[in-house]
């Protein structure tokens, strides 16, 4: 699929599907606590996008079987909410989500605490959400797609955090992923050139030990190799003639 430039219209309209889904972050933020189970998450997070007038992407693409992805401590992504997998103190949760608005696309991941964390496990975090915005402070019209990766690389690699390879951040707009392919690591080469109205979906994948992953049973569920925690960051960014606009983001 080719890249798309967004028109002022359009942009408007990636900016509704982002203002909203932050909101739905927002929310679910707020009810992470040791005792609820990620399948409360789902409901709660599915609710909430269909109540303001927005469509879940997840549901349903490529067959996934519910509308938020929740991922506890080794899961990477892509976790599947269940009924009876209950957080407890300690515990790490990513939760990542996006709604259509319009006919328009928004994503957004955010890593919670649950109750009172390990501090290495609070430091991969931070780090993975500063990473987020090293990667950004590259996405200028001008500059190429890769210089946002090789940011991301250089910042994470001082922590000796391990970078998910085999999935990266995407292009965004009419649908959930459109070209490019954002890795989250340095590239040989520069990529393509950055031009104002590219919607990108930036999203660094980081684990405490290998950079390795595998896929469960389920077919979904991405975990880490060694088990180690593993936490992510992500929004929908829209490339600007200044400073890049971040879409799901603005408090
Ligand atoms: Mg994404």
């Amino acid at each position: 699929m080719a890249v798309t430039i967004k028109s002022a219209k359009e942009i408007e309209l990636m900016r509704e599907a982002g203002r909203l889904l932050e909101i739905v972050h927002d929310e679910m933020g707020r009810m992470i606590r040791p005792g609820i189970s990620t399948m409360d998450i789902n409901e709660y997070g599915d609710r909430l996008i269909r109540k303001l007038g927005c469509t879940p992407n997840f549901l349903d693409y490529g067959g996934f079987p519910a509308s938020i992805c929740v991922s506890v401590n080794e899961e990477v992504v892509h976790g599947i909410p269940r009924k009876d997998r209950i957080l407890k103190e300690g515990d790490i949760v990513s939760l990542d989500a996006g709604l259509i608005y319009k006919g328009y696309h928004s994503d957004a991941a955010r890593t919670h605490a649950v109750g009172k964390i390990d501090p290495r496990i609070q430091n991969l975090m931070d780090v993975t959400k500063r990473s987020f915005f090293e990667g950004i402070r590259m996405a200028k019209a001008g500059n190429h797609l890769f210089d946002i990766s090789a940011a991301i690389d250089d910042y994470v690699s001082r922590f000796g955090y391990g970078i998910v390879r085999d999935l990266v951040g995407h292009g965004i707009g009419t649908s959930l992923h459109e070209d490019p392919q954002i890795p989250n690591f340095r590239e040989k080469r520069k990529g393509m050139k950055l031009i104002p109205g590219m919607t990108l979906a930036i999203e660094p994948m980081i684990n405490m030990g290998t950079w390795k992953v595998d896929w469960l049973e389920d077919e979904w569920t991405v975990v880490t190799r060694d088990r180690k925690p593993s936490a992510h960051y992500e929004n929908t960014i829209l490339i600007t003639d200044g400073e890049p606009e971040i879409l799901t983001l603005h408090t």
